[in-house]
């Protein structure tokens, strides 16, 4: 058994989930790329400089619960310790005009960043428990979130295409199978349905706390900033791809590199200032300072309903095809 950290990153060939490995192979973890693409995984790794000896790759598809769960039998057969899993791939795709199924008849967006994420925290969530303490400090189950999803802010409110609600959870509680393309059974709106996707898992991270927050594992979401030049924004018209990361640059004084995005995920996954609490979404805020400290943020009632939390859990058990939790 190594005595290095692991971390599995899903999602780690662009954007924050790379620039995460990046830093925390800087920082002597292995890092497990759990990646759909291997080819470019391995490019990308390359091109960051992630030296070979400090990451593996391993297959992934989050949208395919097959994919899952062959995922963490493989992992599994390494043999190796969990230290830290970050929940980050994701896919948006706001021009889709009715919903894209995947391969068990789900709606991309929701199956690939919430379902496909929640069953993986649930194979490895032993594996993190046994790490736990390993190097000192707890192990750590960490979960991009995002400021769009959390309507106590500013830009969780903004009414384009709508805001993140997960409503009475009608479209889940239906089987969420054609035609229905929305948790709350709604029409088909899909830059909703990817708000809806991280409501759903910043609800995860605080149900996941409250089941399990004493077993030495620690809970969290963050939001590293407005990261508006990454890959997840190359379904939107050209045009706004020139012009997104302009205005959080000039505008919203919002926007993060990169870099910078996957060193804030770094800190919380490694750091140990982010391990004294968990049950928390991280942010640095929505306007950038210099030297400004992250704090936990507050979320809205849209995410903070206990009833309706515990509801979502258990369709999700269902959805996912595991047994009851
Ligand atoms: P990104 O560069 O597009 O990265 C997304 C990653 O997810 C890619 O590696 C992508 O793989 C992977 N992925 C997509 N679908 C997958 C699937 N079915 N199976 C396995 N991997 C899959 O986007 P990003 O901006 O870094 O986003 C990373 C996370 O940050 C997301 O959770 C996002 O919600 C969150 N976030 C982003 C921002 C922002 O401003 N960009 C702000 C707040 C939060 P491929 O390379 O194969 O496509």
């Amino acid at each position: 058994m190594t005595a290095q950290p692991v971390v599995i990153i899903t999602g780690a060939s662009s954007g924050v989930g790379l620039w995460t490995a990046k830093a925390l192979a800087d920082r002597g973890w292995l890092v497990i790329m759990a990646c759909r693409d291997l080819a470019k995984a391995k490019a990308a790794a390359a091109d960051v400089g992630i030296p070979e000896t400090a990451r593996r790759i391993l297959h992934i598809d989050l949208g395919s619960q097959a994919s899952v769960r062959a995922f963490a039998q493989e992992f599994h057969g390494l043999g190796l310790p969990l230290d830290a899993l970050l929940l980050n791939a994701a896919v948006y795709l706001p021009r889709a005009t009715e919903p894209v199924r995947s391969p068990e008849g789900y709606e991309i967006s929701v199956a690939t960043n919430y379902f496909g994420h929640f069953l993986l925290a649930h194979l490895l969530i032993d594996d993190l428990k046994a790490a736990s303490g390993r190097h000192g400090g707890p192990a750590r189950l960490i979960t991009l979130g995002t400021v769009t999803a959390n309507s106590e802010e500013f830009g969780g409110k903004v009414p384009i295409p709508a805001p993140a609600d997960l409503g009475d959870l009608a479209g889940l509680a239906a089987g969420f199978q054609a035609p229905i393309g929305m948790i709350d059974g709604k029409p088909f709106k899909p830059g909703k349905a990817y708000k809806d996707s991280k409501l759903a898992c910043m609800i995860m991270n605080r149900e996941f706390h409250k089941r399990w927050g004493s077993t030495g594992v620690v809970f969290n979401t963050l939001y590293p900033g407005c990261v508006a030049d990454t890959p997840l924004f190359r379904h939107t018209p050209p045009a706004f791809q020139k012009i997104f990361p302009w205005f959080q640059k000039n505008i919203t004084k919002g926007y993060v590199s990169q870099p910078l995005a996957g060193e804030r995920t770094a800190q919380v996954i490694a750091d140990p200032a982010f391990a004294a609490q968990s049950g928390v979404h991280w942010s640095w805020g929505n306007r950038q300072k210099e030297g400004r400290e992250a704090f936990a943020q507050k979320l809205s009632v849209r995410g903070t309903n206990d009833a309706r939390n515990e509801r979502l859990w258990d369709l999700t058990v269902k959805a996912v095809g595991l047994g009851k939790r």
